[in-house]
């Protein structure tokens, strides 16, 4: 492709990317296909010759946009938000455009520079402990991968076990922690077998009574506590655990404590959220993902360490081929993480921060979180809905309630599930709380403003009527 022809087709693909985030929501949000519908359309070899931008672009539309599910449609209600933005697009088509790989300050000195400054910022903005050091990982998924495997070297001494230990080390979550970290476990070679799984209190919170407990009982056991994984913004639920009471647990027994607050963390950037934050001072390490609820779009993980050195030693190795004169005095980021070759992140949450200011993204999240408010005030309102756990940010847990057996309840409630996402309006997804099928809906996409949080309500509203009513 010539540089005519690339201001062609970047001039008809930014039109149509200015009016896709304008207009999402004309599209179903998720799409109806069958499983091999869009493979079936597609041909089984590439072609020999290269094909006309026209053409691809128009299959683009016709054959891939049919299966996309709209994650940016202001009817996008389920699991968690992935919101981008204008700045962010943009920015990533200039990191595209760069194509620098960033794993060292030398391969592309302004991205190792530029992710320390906004690292730093966000630092700032959320009231981090100062002399936190940040590192952006693709997921929070990785991040906290990362915090297991620093967790697990701290404990046997950094290198190969230098300490000697040849006892199991343990790894504490609660019913309710996110998957990732069981998978981090069972990476960072724990063993599923020493993964605890500690109960939570009503509010769905980590005890951290029962915490101490299971340590204790390890300890006596033999084995050796090393990490434990505390959340603000739970995925089934938003729960958040006590933070202050989990580290001072871990701190008494020399454990690592990893807070997971992928979704959540952003909405600590309203000084009248700060409090869900409470405790992470004593945290050895923290996640929130900006690729969630932060306006950058996927992927864009930042992650925050209290001791970067102990960061490093886990993770930094030292070919000939990457050393340069500059390492004792500049970050290398592919010491801070698993990949060797990164993408230019910092470049994007940079233009978000710039573009948005703090104020900007800071309205965002307080409207979202009182259109959550007022979708709770309705299902209180209503005889026939209940909440299944409280509401600290846009994530509402509820089920429809009929006074049918409670053994029904959940049938019933997974049937309206499928109605409600049937209209192609809106999209929500479910959970279990405390064994009850539980219907989830989170207020968090950038486009998502009062009219279609009303228009999911009276979609609910009307589903759940209609199949009551059938019953009758
Ligand atoms: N932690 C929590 C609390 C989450 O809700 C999620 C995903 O929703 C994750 C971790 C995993 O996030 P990622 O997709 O960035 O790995």
């Amino acid at each position: 492709m010539n540089k005519e022809e690339f201001l062609k087709y970047g001039h008809e693909i930014v039109e149509w990317a200015a009016e896709y985030m304008e207009n999402a929501g004309k599209y179903p949000v998720s799409p109806r296909i069958r499983p091999g519908e869009i493979r079936e359309k597609l041909p089984s070899a590439p072609p020999e010759t290269g094909e006309p931008m026209e053409t691809i672009f128009r299959d683009f539309r016709e054959i891939v946009l049919p299966g996309i599910t709209h994650w940016q449609h202001p009817g996008w209600f389920a699991y968690f938000p992935a919101n981008n933005s204008p700045a962010s697009v943009l920015a990533e088509l200039l990191t595209a455009t760069l194509g620098a790989q960033c794993m060292s300050w030398n391969t592309s000195p302004a991205a190792a520079e530029l992710e320390e400054v906004v690292l730093g910022w966000l630092r700032g903005m959320l009231g981090l402990p100062e002399g936190w050091a940040g590192v952006i990982q693709d997921t929070a998924s990785t991040s906290t991968l990362a915090a297991l495997l620093t967790a697990r070297e701290k404990a046997t001494g950094y290198e190969s076990n230098a300490k000697g230990l040849k006892k199991p080390l343990t790894v504490y979550v609660s019913t309710e922690t996110h998957s990732s970290a069981e998978k981090g476990v069972k990476i960072a070679g724990y063993g599923r077998e020493n993964l605890r799984i500690v109960p939570v209190d009503e509010d769905l919170g980590m005890d951290p009574a029962a915490l101490e407990r299971a340590i204790d009982a390890d300890e006596k056991a033999g084995l050796v506590p090393a990490c434990v994984v505390g959340t603000v913004g739970t995925t089934s639920s938003g729960a958040v655990d006590p933070l202050a009471a989990i580290g001072r647990v871990a701190r008494a027994h020399g454990m690592w404590f990893h807070v997971d607050a992928a979704y959540a963390g952003t909405a600590a950037l309203l000084p009248e959220k700060r409090h869900v934050l409470d405790g992470v001072e004593l945290a050895d390490s923290f996640v929130f993902n900006p690729h969630k609820w932060m306006l950058t779009n996927f992927d864009c993980s930042a992650y925050f360490v209290r001791d970067a050195g102990a960061l490093v030693r886990t993770f930094e190795i030292h070919p000939e081929y990457l050393k340069t004169g500059e390492d004792a005095r500049v970050n290398n980021y592919r010491d801070w993480g698993i990949p060797l070759g990164r993408r230019f992140r910092a470049l994007k949450l940079w233009f978000v921060l710039r573009s948005y200011g703090v104020e900007g993204i800071r309205a965002m999240v307080r409207e979202h979180l009182r259109l959550a408010g007022q979708f709770k005030g309705w299902v209180e309102g209503h005889p026939r809905f209940e909440l299944l756990a409280p509401v600290h940010f846009g994530l509402l847990c509820f089920r429809f309630n009929d006074n049918r057996p409670e053994a029904d309840l959940d049938a019933l409630n997974r049937r309206l599930l499928e109605r409600i996402n049937a209209s192609g309006r809106v999209f929500l997804t479910h959970t279990t709380l405390r064994g009850k099928y539980t219907i989830r809906l989170v207020v968090g996409q950038r486009t998502t403003a009062e009219r279609h949080v009303r228009e999911a309500w009276d979609i609910i509203r009307s589903s759940a009527e209609a199949l009551s009513e059938d019953r009758a």
